[in-house]
């Protein structure tokens, strides 16, 4: 099966909304692909302007996190509705920094994913494994854990249309990609894990994105792979570069 290629940028707590919309603008021309989803995950208060700013591109927007109550006294969180109600049509759930600076459980996770696409919008699902996991021999087992909690109760119809984020924790900001092989080895495992869980025709539907120092150099071999359906880009893809891994 020919899956679409995703490729989103996770901005993660960075640029101010001015500097936000200038960085659209700047890489306006560059992230032109028809053949691929483009997609920029963006700090809260930059959503509204760089929705706007993306207005008659390819480009579509992305929240990097949301709560999963409807409205009420939860200070400081954003609802699914206010995100889509703005434009927003990704959200990425359970970022590794997520999990580890805010604290943010499987179980929390699994409330996301549902509520997200109760909403219309679309989870990019993040798992991935520390150093000394994978040094332990137990990536596929944290992984497929994460896989089973947190998309608990999801029916495989919306699995089919939910992208899932391979970020192995040690390649997160360090430089350091995981091979083409570990990249590939890890998201088989996880479409395995989908097909196990679900059937065959979910499992061939749900995309999969490779996420940790992805760049400019590493992307097409790292895109080339059979169970690799484009990246989760952080640093890259707030310069030009973005727009080499666009068009990998
Ligand atoms: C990320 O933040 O999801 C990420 C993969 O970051 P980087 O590309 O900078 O490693």
């Amino acid at each position: 099966m020919s899956r679409r290629k995703i490729i989103a940028g996770n901005w993660k707590m960075n640029m101010t909304p001015s500097q936000a919309v200038k960085l659209v603008d700047e890489l306006k021309d560059l992230v032109v692909n028809d053949a691929v989803d483009v997609v920029y995950c963006v700090p809260a208060i930059d959503i509204v302007p760089v929705v706007e700013a993306v207005k008659g591109t390819n480009v579509k927007v992305g929240a990097e996190n949301m709560y999963f109550e409807d409205k009420g006294a939860y200070t400081g969180e954003i609802s699914a509705e206010m995100l889509k109600d703005a434009g927003v049509e990704y959200v990425i759930i359970g970022h590794s920094e997520r999990r580890d600076y805010f604290k943010e459980c499987d179980c929390v996770l699994n409330k996301k994913v549902k509520k997200a696409i109760e909403s219309g919008l679309t989870p990019i699902l993040c798992c991935g494994e520390s150093l000394e996991q994978r040094e332990m021999g137990v990536t596929m087992d944290w992984i497929r854990l994460q896989i089973k909690s947190d998309l608990k109760d999801v029916a495989a119809d919306d699995v089919k249309n939910m992208v899932i984020a391979y970020e192995p924790i040690w390649a997160i900001g360090t430089g350091k990609t995981a091979t083409t092989e570990q990249a590939e080895e890890v998201c088989k495992g996880i479409r395995d894990c989908i097909a196990e869980i679900y059937d065959v025709a979910t499992a061939e539907a749900v995309r999969i994105q490779y996420g940790g120092s992805v760049n400019a150099g590493n992307a097409a071999e790292l895109f080339a792979q059979p169970d690799i359906d484009g990246g989760l880009v952080g640093g890259a893809s707030l310069k030009a570069d973005f727009g080499k891994i666009v068009n990998y």
